[in-house]
């Protein structure tokens, strides 16, 4: 009875209040009712409603602004046309520092550190999702009256609002989406109409709503003109892509995880593409990435960035090998194979040879995919499958997935008769178990040359093709590379 009247009375209120309204003449439906909450400035809601505090004040005839109360009611006039609104988020982009993005949004380093309890301001890292907005206050303070009408945020969902179209990428879930831009997997839903949320695919686009393109506050060396970091989030398992432009040419190298990277230079000279592979038991965590630019009269430009890497979450498999079949499984030769394999895989050629996406290798289904954790026999889980298993039937094509040149066709203990192609720019496609080789080491191939056939050589318990990317001397998930282009 008493929320009713008072509802009555505060609705009555409203339609009173509004002709004598300055704002009145275009909101004449346009106006809540915000009750202050504790923690609350004038500041802070002005924000919130995408207001200046002169606007409220003048609205509610609040003579000091300064002065407001917890429970006081505020009646909030909502522009038809909304004004820059603060977002309730930044997400962080290569060549940001939390400097350039408290200066961004009118905040001090300090304010901005301490809304994302930061203590190190140099460890913020791409991708990280900064609060803009002061949080709202730990419990809900006690309100001497009852809410009467919910204070609406100023987020909207009328046609006006602007909407980023995202395109997704490898290693995306909806719900890292909806994370990076402060939603829901719902709100994705449903502005998207998906009816599998776990189905999205590289390339597919999405419409983000309610949120503009965000603004960024680069922080870069004088030459640099632009960092782009792709996937903004590295995946363990799978391939990042950093791409610089400069002013001047420069010769980029950089190291992160322990690898030294180098760069591939375009014709300009000013755009340079390092490609990285993240190995497989990388902890999820924030790695430092670092990159030199050494320019004609050798003067070097350091850029550090902080890189997320995310858990590829590829889970685990116990495999119990029968006493009879224990040569299957042999990690010396396995090791030894590996290093073997490695210092072929670390040469970086210069001269791309791939473009786009790679081709698959087979025609045939997956039967088993890249990473999978393994352990054996009851041991620890410290081997992974180190490529993408295909079900092709015995004497059916292999075939090359890009172009490049042949550096191995020989025999392997754990691979069987093996075939490795260069494709440039650190990247290689290794081929196991084959019957046949059709090429040797030298020829230069093209994408879908058959190079060889189906077998089991080697040590496996059927016929299949092991396929397996190489990035940088980094197993990745081959999967990836079909979908995605990094050329
Ligand atoms: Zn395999």
């Amino acid at each position: 009875m008493i929320l009713r009247r008072i509802s009555i009375v505060l609705l009555a209120g409203l339609l009173l209040w509004q002709p004598a309204s300055s704002f009145a003449q275009d909101s004449s439906d346009n106006v809540t009712v915000h009750v202050v909450q504790r923690g609350e400035t004038l500041y802070k809601i002005a924000q919130q409603y995408s207001l200046t505090i002169e606007a409220i004040a003048s609205f509610n005839n609040i003579a000091d602004p300064t002065n407001i109360q917890v429970g006081q009611r505020l009646l909030i006039p909502l522009s038809g046309t909304p004004q820059t609104a603060v977002p309730a988020t930044h997400v962080v982009q290569a060549g940001e520092t939390l400097k350039s993005i408290a200066t961004l949004y009118g905040l001090t380093v300090e304010d901005l550190a301490s809304r994302n309890n930061i203590t190190d301001v140099n460890r913020i890292f791409v991708g990280q999702v900064l609060n803009i907005q002061a949080p709202a206050p730990a419990t809900p303070s006690p309100s001497p009256l009852p809410t009467v009408v919910a204070a609406a945020p100023a987020q909207d969902t009328s046609p006006e609002t602007p909407s980023l179209l995202y395109t997704v990428k490898g290693g995306d879930t909806l719900f890292r989406i909806a994370t990076r831009y402060g939603l829901t997997v719902n709100d994705l839903v449903r502005a998207n109409n998906v009816t599998d949320p776990t189905v999205i695919y590289s390339g597919q686009q999405l419409i983000i709503p309610g949120v503009k393109p965000p603004e960024s506050a680069f922080d870069l060396p004088p030459n640099v003109s632009h960092i782009d970091v792709n996937p903004q989030m590295f995946v363990e398992g799978e391939t990042g892509q950093i791409r610089l432009t400069t002013a001047v040419p420069m010769t980029v190298t950089g190291t992160f995880l322990n690898q030294n990277l180098s760069a591939a230079t375009d014709q300009s000279g000013l755009v340079d593409t390092i490609i990285i592979g993240i190995p497989v038991f990388t902890d999820a965590g924030v790695y430092p990435l670092a990159i030199n630019l050494t320019d004609a009269a050798g003067q070097v430009t350091p850029i550090n960035l902080n890189i997320q890497v995310l858990s590829g979450g590829y889970g685990r498999e116990s495999i119990t090998l029968l006493s009879s079949r224990t040569d299957l499984v042999d990690p010396v030769l396995e090791d030894a194979e590996f290093k073997k394999m490695h210092s072929l895989m670390s040469n970086f050629t210069p001269t791309r040879y791939f473009d786009g996406p790679l081709s698959l290798p087979a025609a045939a289904s997956i039967s088993s995919p890249f990473g999978r954790k393994r352990s054996y026999d009851g041991g620890p889980f410290d081997h992974f499958h180190t490529g993408t298993d295909f079900a092709a039937a015995p004497g059916s094509s292999v075939m090359a997935a890009a172009a490049g040149y042949v550096v191995f066709a020989d025999k392997l203990d754990v691979r069987g008769n093996a075939t490795i192609i260069d494709h440039g720019w650190g990247i290689y496609t290794v081929y196991c178990h084959q019957t046949t080789q059709y090429v040797k080491v030298g020829d230069f191939v093209n994408t879908g040359q058959v190079i060889g056939t189906v077998g089991s050589t080697g040590r496996v318990t059927g016929p299949h093709l092991h396929w397996e990317v190489w990035v940088n001397g980094v197993q990745v998930d081959p999967m990836q590379w079909v979908q995605e282009s990094f050329s």
